[in-house]
């Protein structure tokens, strides 16, 4: 049977044709504007072009947002010292912190001085413990946004073998948390690989489920997946290529020529999760400004 490629664009244009709808409803009810801020430090190009991105997605659902940028050379405490002013910014919903940052910065210092009720990128303590105990919080975009995706599919999980790749804070740890989550679209029986782990084929192959957050081109490959799987592709890979006018291309942590037959449903890399992961910090931002995490 041939495979369900999903589809991240069309998903994520539903997901913010709902923000501005409510976006509109508010306005209209004489509240608030919903106001998103961004911090940007240096000139990391990725970096750049995230936080470009998810300005311009504000923009188109009617949220209003907010750049602040800092050389690279920036102090800790001049950080914090915005961090402070966000806090108590009563015109700021919600905002975020592109990372990473500059090494002379503790990034666990910044996202624990992040006010919780602002923090809609959900990287904070508070956030993650209420993750975990399954309280109502900011979910981080990435894992939020993929949950969408399986639900938009109405993909089988229950019961199901998920196995994810990679345990980093922002991705891996938080997905296979709501994977294994007593909820409709998880209730997995989770796998959580990482670079220690030996013979990491013998679980893929027997996932249901593969979600690779590495960031390592082609990692997963065809002999690594069985008939029938679902593979979302975290990974954004910036490779060489001949092809293209720029001289470089995005792709994934999974070789998708090659493993793509073998799916029931797969994300493409681009075009899958990454526009998701805007749309989910959309959406953060709009429970923000409703107060319906924090009161
Ligand atoms: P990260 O912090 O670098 O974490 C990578 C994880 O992969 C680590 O847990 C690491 O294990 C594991 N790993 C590395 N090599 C491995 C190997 N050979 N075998 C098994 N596991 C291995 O990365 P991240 O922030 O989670 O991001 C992962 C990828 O997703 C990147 O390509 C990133 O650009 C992309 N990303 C995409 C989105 C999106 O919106 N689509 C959002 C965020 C990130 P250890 O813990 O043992 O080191």
């Amino acid at each position: 049977m041939p495979y369900t490629l999903i589809n991240g664009k069309e998903v994520s244009e539903k997901v913010l044709e709902q923000i501005k709808q409510e976006v509109n409803e508010l306005k209209q009810a004489g509240k608030k504007t919903p106001h998103l801020a961004a911090v940007l430090v240096g000139d990391n190009p990725a970096s750049m072009a995230y936080v470009n991105s998810k300005i311009k997605t504000c923009e188109r659902v009617g949220v209003t947002s907010s750049l602040i940028k800092f050389e690279t050379d920036v102090t800790e405490q001049t950080l914090l010292n915005k961090l402070e002013e966000l806090n108590n910014n009563a015109e700021i919903d919600g905002y975020i912190v592109q990372l990473p940052l500059p090494k002379h910065i503790s990034e666990q210092k910044i996202i624990e001085a992040i006010k919780p009720g602002k923090d809609v990128d959900g990287f904070h303590p508070v956030n993650v413990g209420k993750l975990v105990l399954n309280l109502p919080t900011y979910i981080s975009a990435t894992p939020f946004g993929i949950i969408q995706l399986l639900e938009y599919y109405k993909i089988p999980t229950q019961g199901k073998h998920c196995v994810v790749i990679g345990r980093s804070n922002i991705v891996g740890s938080p997905m296979s948390i709501l994977m294994a989550k007593n909820t409709q679209y998880a209730n997995c029986t989770v796998t959580l690989c990482h670079s220690k782990t030996e013979n990491i084929k013998q679980y893929t192959l027997a996932a249901d489920i593969i979600i690779a957050a590495i960031g390592k081109p082609n990692f997963v490959t065809a002999d690594m997946v069985k008939q029938g799987a679902t593979v979302i592709d975290v990974g954004i890979n910036r490779i060489a290529s001949p092809d293209t006018k720029s001289g470089y291309k995005l792709v994934g942590d999974v070789a998708f020529d090659e493993v793509s037959p073998k799916c029931a449903y797969i994300t493409p890399v681009p075009g899958g999760v990454g526009l998701m992961t805007i749309a989910s910090l959309l959406k953060n931002t709009l429970l923000a400004a409703k107060k319906e995490i924090y009161k």
